[in-house]
């Protein structure tokens, strides 16, 4: 008989935004006609910008002329988009080629799927708390997992320590859950720790479009010697609205080799097998993001969540209350009043001022205490929420 993966059994039951949409539900029958300020999202409420939208609707207009149409697009993505999105890094100070940048239809289908790259017996180290795709996607592959606990102690940022060993290192800067976002002087002692060792990194820079405060990298490849030990998985979903659009992309260095392989090569056969591209229609409108009236506008988007930040954060520091993020991430990471347990705290924020955010410990243990909130919602909806939040946390002091 066929065995199925059985390190399915493995994967935890139940996954935070479900456990969360339950409480939420159960609430609401409970309280039919209330009205919820929803702070844990992490899916953007502005639509696309009109750069990006004149695209789309030129490219349905091309696919509907003879001499314009295009059929299947090519595996690793189209030549435009390679070329804006290289573009994009020169402009920042990193020379790529376009053919080292592989457009995808998001930073989630590429961090499952990169996996095949690598050994099964490998380790994969996690920075917790953490994104729960990259703990989830190395159970089912049913690879070893190390966790290395980030705290308040070293501002939710660690580097390598003594005898950490690991293989496949996941590494988000600025950070989801915790806002926060390595300088390069960290970074370069995990690019350092990876070439000695041999490891590869996986560098998922899904939010530096937020990154304003000068000096921060906003990719790896900034840092010298990323390009031998360094994998970049980038997404156009929170930069540039495109959750439900989906685009993303990801960059391998010619360098990157382990075992006389040569990682871009193999992702070239790996695309080249399981996909058959990403729509024009979405590349075209992606390529949009990267010009300057794009660039523009998506950055007209990103100051309206950088506002529901700074609201928030004004309550949090009117409270007393300690939190890392918000500056340079759409997400705010604080701790729980009075040594509260981080569902404790999510259960009286949705009891007491119908406020629903999102319990650390979802993004593993050493999130416990913690409590997220995004700043993808409405400016009124923040605003009211950061109100009753900051009464709230008044009145227990
Ligand atoms: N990586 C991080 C850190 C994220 O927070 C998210 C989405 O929330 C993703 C990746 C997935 O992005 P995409 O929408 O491109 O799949």
């Amino acid at each position: 008989m066929l065995k199925p993966n059985i390190h399915y059994r493995d994967l935890k039951d139940s996954y935070l935004f479900y456990h969360i949409a339950q409480k939420t539900k159960a609430y609401l029958e409970e309280h039919p006609g209330t009205r919820l300020y929803r702070m844990g999202i992490g899916d953007v409420s502005l639509p696309l910008c009109p750069a990006v939208i004149q695209a789309l609707h030129e490219a349905v207009e091309d696919q509907g002329a003879k001499e314009r149409f295009h059929g299947y697009m090519p595996e690793c993505g189209a030549d435009f988009l390679r070329e804006a999105i290289a573009g994009y890094y020169g402009s920042r100070g990193v020379a790529l080629s376009a053919d080292e940048v592989f457009v995808s239809s998001g930073a989630s289908d590429e961090l499952g799927d990169l996996l095949d790259l690598f050994d099964r017996q490998s380790a994969a180290l996690v920075l917790e708390p953490a994104y729960p795709a990259y703990v989830d996607a190395n159970v089912m592959a049913g690879r070893r997992i190390l966790h290395l606990a980030a705290g308040r102690e070293n501002g939710f940022l660690p580097v390598p320590e003594e005898g950490l060993e690991a293989d496949l290192i996941y590494l988000c800067s600025p950070n989801n859950p915790t806002g926060a976002v390595f300088t390069r002087e960290m970074l370069r002692k995990w690019v350092d720790y990876a070439n000695q060792r041999g490891a590869v990194i996986l560098f998922d820079a899904a939010y530096e479009a937020f990154i304003q405060e000068p000096g921060l990298p906003h990719s790896i490849f900034e840092i010298p010697g990323a390009r031998t030990c360094a994998i970049e998985i980038c997404s156009l979903s929170k930069t540039a609205g495109f959750t439900g659009t989906r685009l993303g992309y990801t960059v391998i260095p010619k360098e990157l080799e382990r075992d006389g392989m040569s990682l871009h090569a193999m992702w070239v056969r790996n695309r080249t097998t399981k996909t058959n591209g990403v729509s024009y229609i979405i590349q075209k409108g992606g390529t949009a993001v990267f010009t300057p009236e794009g660039q523009e506008q998506i950055h007209r988007n990103i100051q309206v969540y950088k506002k529901n930040a700074q609201v928030l954060m004004d309550a949090l520091d009117a409270a007393g209350v300690w939190y890392c993020g918000g500056k340079n991430a759409p997400y705010i990471w604080m701790q729980c009043p009075d040594g509260m347990g981080s569902w404790e705290f999510f259960d009286e924020l949705l009891h007491k001022i119908q406020v629903v955010g999102t319990p650390g410990e979802g993004f593993g243990a050493c999130g416990e205490g913690y409590f997220r909130f995004s700043t993808f919602g409405s400016p009124e909806d923040t605003k009211i929420a950061a109100e009753r939040l900051l009464e709230l946390l008044r009145g227990r002091s």
